[in-house]
């Protein structure tokens, strides 16, 4: 089929200004969690939407909202005044859709922050509710916010849950039910259509366009690569988003298509990665198809399929495929865990989190000096309260000093720690609020991993805020992974 629709509106090739000159900064690094030569990789796998496409995800996801609201309205509920609120919620949350709370979990599956409905949970009632609840995924009851393509549905949840509370969702039995309904309007959202036409009506507002991405790949390509475009989005979609991206920044009369050695869209992932659906070819602009017989060929635009046949068609292991994308089920879990292909997450929020990290980082070395303190303090504190019990009760060695004078350096003690705490309280609760002031950094729950950052952890060997992180690193970049810390570690 031939290549055409290019660009009109060709764009300049920018300065270099990322030419390769040092390390990255922190915010654009390549983070490792299991070594990966990029030399041994044979072929890179690319997911579009929110890796190679970044949209503008407040506009993207207002609309997204609007259309699953106005599905709910349809059908007979009376939804005035609520509005999308992209701060209220975050990737890496998990709905508990059997009480309708908004949660947080740490990477044990504990829950640390909890909201029902919009309102905050208090401590106490959290300890009540979740006290024995131990987060498993593969639970029903469960749902991971895995995309930022969550946000819009889970904004409107917890909206949701508290008209639910106040009887006024006529039919709906229960927080479960709600979602089940909601679920199925994102579904129809995403499906239909009409929401992607107004994306390719007018992209200049939702996507944000980035040269560094066409030439981060022509770089893998020119260095021997082979790339592959693999993703969920139909072809019309795919093909408008990847022209308006793209085809402005690549040289002479190259286009897009002509990145890739296999192009696949509507791929159904995860079953893409699991199940042997067929391949179709995509014949014409209009996405007319032709049934395959066998699996994808060079310089093919092709519908469905499995990535067992694609593997066929490489003709190499899964340790020399690396795929990269931002669903961090579809994309990195299930590719990881079934295929053993190697595995790169995009995550655009950690620009913002390690950004935000940084910025704080002085009051968090005041924070560890208190912490210190505290704890040095609260030994000696233990071990006074010890000698104490042996003098008062006369046994085990005998201790110097009497017991007026141990009472009055404990009590001196607890004077000090009481000030340690006025100082430590304020400064924790600016650290646990730092990147969102609701539900705090996205990979940490309080002092330990979030739920998402083990997620990355076990799945995906590198991360990143952006597929223009490579850049920098080069196609010919060795990741080795941290040596990982241990609590007994000096
Ligand atoms: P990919 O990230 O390039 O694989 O494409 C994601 C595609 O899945 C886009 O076309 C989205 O509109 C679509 N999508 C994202 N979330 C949902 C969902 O919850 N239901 C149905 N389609 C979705
Ligand atoms: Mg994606």
């Amino acid at each position: 089929m031939a290549s055409k629709g290019r660009s009109e509106r060709k764009r300049a090739t920018p300065p270099h200004t990322a030419v390769i000159n040092g390390p990255p900064e922190p915010h654009r690094g390549i983070f490792c969690n299991r070594t990966l030569n990029l030399r041994q990789i044979a072929a890179i796998g690319y997911d579009m939407d929110y890796t190679l496409i970044h949209y503008n995800v407040d506009q993207w996801e207002r609309r997204a909202y609007h259309h699953i609201h106005q599905k709910l309205c349809d059908q007979g509920w009376s939804l005035d005044n609520l509005e999308f609120d992209s701060t209220s919620v975050m990737r890496g949350l998990i709905i508990d859709t059997e009480l309708g709370n908004l949660v947080k979990a740490n990477r044990f599956g504990y829950i640390k922050l909890a909201r029902h409905g919009t309102h905050s949970i208090d401590f106490n009632m959290q300890r009540k509710l979740y006290g024995r609840t131990i987060v498993d995924l593969s639970e029903s009851r469960w749902v991971f916010l895995n995309t930022l393509f969550s946000l819009s549905a889970a904004c409107l949840y917890s909206q949701l849950v508290n008209l639910l509370d106040s009887n006024k969702l006529p039919k709906v039995l229960s927080y479960a039910d709600l979602y089940g309904l909601l679920r199925d309007s994102l579904d129809a959202t995403h499906m239909e259509g009409i929401l992607k036409a107004e994306i390719v009506a007018d992209p200049d507002r939702f996507v944000e366009v980035e040269a560094e991405v066409p030439l981060t790949l022509l770089d893998q390509k020119k260095a021997g690569k082979r790339l592959l475009l693999i993703t969920n989005s139909e072809w019309p979609y795919t093909q408008a988003m990847m022209q308006y991206a793209f085809d402005p920044f690549l040289p002479g009369e190259m286009t897009w298509r002509d990145m890739f050695d296999v192009i696949i869209v509507s791929a159904r992932k995860p079953d893409f990665l699991s199940a042997k659906n067929p391949f179709f070819e995509v014949v014409d602009e209009t996405g007319l198809l032709k049934p395959v017989i066998g699996g994808p060929k060079p310089g093919g635009i092709f519908l469905g399929g499995n990535a067992a046949a694609v593997e066929e068609y490489l003709g190499v292991s899964g340790d020399r495929i690396l795929y990269v994308g931002d669903h961090i089920f579809s994309d990195v879990h299930v590719s990881k865990d079934l295929l053993r292909w190697r595995t790169a997450l995009v995550v655009r929020e950690l620009e913002d989190e390690i950004t935000a990290t940084q910025a704080f980082s002085q009051r968090r070395d005041k924070l560890r000096r208190l912490m210190t303190e505290k704890e040095k303090l609260e030994l000696a504190q233990s071990q006074a309260q010890l000698l104490l019990q042996r003098k008062r009760d006369k046994y085990g060695p005998a201790p110097g000093g009497s017991v007026n004078e141990l009472e009055r350096s404990i009590a001196q003690g607890r004077n000090r720690l009481k000030a340690l705490d006025d100082e430590i309280t304020p400064l924790a609760r600016a650290d646990r609020q730092v990147s969102n002031n609701r539900w705090g950094p996205l990979m940490r729950a309080g002092n330990d991993k979030s739920h998402m950052a083990s997620q990355i952890e076990r799945h995906a060997d590198i991360y990143m805020s952006r597929v223009s992180n490579f850049m920098q690193y080069t196609p010919f970049a060795y990741f080795r992974s941290p040596r990982g810390s241990l609590p007994h570690d000096p």
